[in-house]
């Protein structure tokens, strides 16, 4: 779809780049597939194939979201989810299996499960369906982000200038969110590449800097009130102008 103007280094990285999800499938290409699919979205993902491999990774790691199948190899997905529900883990938990029958559904929901996705199913659909799991109170993405004249909405991962779509790439929305979170401060360059990059990709000095400097002309083409500001050896900090009069 809106493919244009990808950013040339790595997949694209929206805020849900920090959103760390935890597969567990014991299907080798499905959880190939559903873990690229994914982080190309912008996710991070580790990958288990059994119960006890999901039930140790959580020893070491906390999790945003659990992507659990049902039929593995040491047991029933279902099995998995009742005992961290009755250690009161609330970890946001979306169900991947074959089993479609209304019966399923319930059992899964009754276990515990947040939401049911029936294979097969398409990878945009999936990450959808985790962006809103992820957005569900006490995860706390605040959906709609404003300032000045600009509206960005998370979920569909655009920028609105005076009501109008304009042309971003990932990076580039991933960039305006993070500096509106933190409206009127300066977030430090670090903390931007830290959350724009994965630890594997290469990040050129200049890198950031070009991102900024496109997300300025594209907001000044659309007319936006709204200004990034370089603080010389720290970092960007976005200004709105002063709302106007109730
Ligand atoms: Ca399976």
């Amino acid at each position: 779809m809106t493919d244009f103007n990808r950013d040339a280094l790595g997949p694209p990285a929206g805020l849900v780049a920090t959103m760390r999800l935890l597969l567990v499938e014991d299907n080798a290409r499905l959880a190939a597939l559903v873990s690229d699919g994914l982080e190309q979205q912008g996710f991070a993902i580790d990958r288990y194939e059994s119960i006890d491999g999901a039930e140790h990774a959580q020893t070491i790691a906390q999790y945003d979201l659990l992507l659990v199948d049902l039929g593995l190899p040491d047991g029933d997905g279902l099995d998995l989810i009742r005992a961290m529900r009755r250690r009161g883990n609330s970890t946001p938990i979306l169900v991947l299996t074959a089993r479609g029958g209304l019966d399923d559904r319930v059992a899964g929901l009754d276990a515990g499960a947040d939401d049911y996705l029936v294979k097969p199913f398409q990878i945009p659909e999936l990450a959808a369906r985790c962006r809103a799991l992820l957005r569900r109170p006490g995860n706390a993405l605040d959906s709609v982000l404003t300032a000045g004249n600009i509206v960005l909405v998370t979920a569909e991962r655009t920028i609105r200038v005076n009501g109008q779509a304009i042309e971003a790439t990932p990076r580039e929305v991933a960039l305006l969110e993070l500096l509106l979170r933190r409206s009127g401060h300066v977030v430090a360059k670090p903390a931007l590449e830290n959350a724009l990059y994965s630890m594997e990709a290469e990040v050129t000095p200049n890198a950031l800097e070009a991102i900024v400097s496109r997300l300025r002309k594209r907001l000044a083409a659309a007319a936006s009130n709204v200004q990034i500001k370089t603080v010389h050896g720290v970092g960007y900090a976005l200004f709105a102008p002063p709302a106007a009069d109730e």
